[in-house]
């Protein structure tokens, strides 16, 4: 979502005051962000010589930049500005391919595949892969996830859900009861007892590809950090 970043060059005084007090006059460059974050920078280095983090509130107005967060507090006067500029500020991603609606760079943010200039934005499951084939409904990039075997959807056409429980509903039997384990979405993915809410036995759906049974037996998984059991707390490996 583009926001407005406010950018004020030219003689100040910042004064921060909080767990300690400090001021600085000089020659700066003051940078609000659309979070309300103030960064005060002089001539030397990446970091700030003043600096107040997504504060509660922040003021731009006449000569001072005034930004309070409970005990601490940065003000800024400005007394003789170079530069004062207003600019929409963005999300920084990395760019997976062509917005179908309007041709312009995709960027892959966290968990969100969003358009640099439109509204177009679908959320993606932090660990998919971006693919460069696009889906023929939408014209989205596809992503590949690993939820039991590898899947290859559309993050907007397709339920992930959907596809986890082609594959692995009922797939394997309750530990703690003769129940089954189904696929369920409760804020994520979840292989959860059919006997609920006799019996609450429920594991989050792990990262990984489905790859043999374990001592205990339930399935194992082949995730990104080694194999594992459903159950993470368990002790015998597959
Ligand atoms: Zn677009
Ligand atoms: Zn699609
Ligand atoms: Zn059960
Ligand atoms: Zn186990």
């Amino acid at each position: 979502m583009p926001d407005t970043a406010h950018v004020i060059a030219g003689r100040c005084t910042a004064v921060f005051e909080g767990t300690r007090e400090q001021e600085h006059c000089g020659d700066l460059i003051v940078l609000v962000k659309p979070d309300n974050t103030v960064l005060v920078h002089d001539a030397d280095g990446y970091q700030p010589v003043a600096w107040l983090t997504r504060p509660d509130s922040v003021t731009v107005a006449g000569g001072t930049v005034a930004a309070s967060d409970g005990e601490q507090s940065l003000t800024v006067t400005v007394h003789d500005a170079s530069a004062r500029t207003a600019h929409t500020l963005g999300h920084a991603g990395l760019p997976v391919g062509e917005c179908p609606e309007c041709d312009t760079d995709l960027l892959r943010g966290d968990g969100t595949l969003s358009c640099l200039d439109c509204e177009t934005a679908v959320p993606i499951p932090r660990d998919a892969t971006v693919l460069d084939d696009t889906c023929s409904e939408c014209g989205l990039p596809r992503v590949r996830v690993r939820r039991g075997c590898s899947l290859v959807c559309c993050p907007d056409c397709e339920s992930l859900t959907e596809r986890v429980r082609e594959g692995f509903d009922r797939q394997w039997g309750c530990p703690d009861c003769d129940g089954q384990l189904r696929v369920l979405y409760r804020g994520g993915l979840l292989l959860g007892c059919d006997r609920y809410p006799d019996c609450e036995t429920a594991y989050s759906f792990p990262t990984g590809i489905h790859d043999g049974t374990c001592g205990c037996g339930l399935p194992v998984f082949e995730t990104a950090s080694g194999r594992r059991c459903l159950d993470s707390g368990c002790k015998q490996s597959g």
